[in-house]
């Protein structure tokens, strides 16, 4: 069976062709990827999908105003709408920085959800 995925990795979205083969080294055949990186993304796909998650939360003492935050890589696909859930729990209190982390090792990967904005 052939699976199609578009490769998210840059703007030029090849059309990636994964079929399982169990005499490669990888166990899988990757095909109209226009370099190495979209090998990497479909294996990836294949193995241990990951997303990075983007969302914004509560600022404290401000209504009108949401904190952009973002995890600083990918943590498991599986694991994101019960990440979601969480992250609406939170409220942020100013100062903010860029940078700044607002949730440590999510899941243990070692991955931080950080704002993505500075707010005084
Ligand atoms: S395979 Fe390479 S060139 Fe094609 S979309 Fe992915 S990163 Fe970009």
């Amino acid at each position: 069976m052939i699976i199609e995925k578009t490769c998210i990795v840059c703007p030029i979205g090849c059309h990636l062709k994964i079929e399982k083969k169990q005499n490669s080294e990888s166990g899988y055949e990757i095909t109209g990827n226009n370099c190495p990186r979209g090998e990497k993304y479909a294996l990836k796909e294949m193995i241990n999908p990951e997303r990075i998650v983007t969302s914004t939360i509560k600022i404290k003492d401000l209504k009108n105003l949401m904190l952009p935050v973002k995890t600083t890589d990918g943590i498991p696909k599986d694991k994101v709408l019960d990440f979601m859930k969480e992250v609406s729990n939170y409220e942020a209190i100013r100062p903010i920085k860029r940078g700044d982390i607002i949730i440590e090792n999510i899941y243990g990967t070692g991955v931080n959800l950080v704002a993505a904005k500075t707010i005084n």
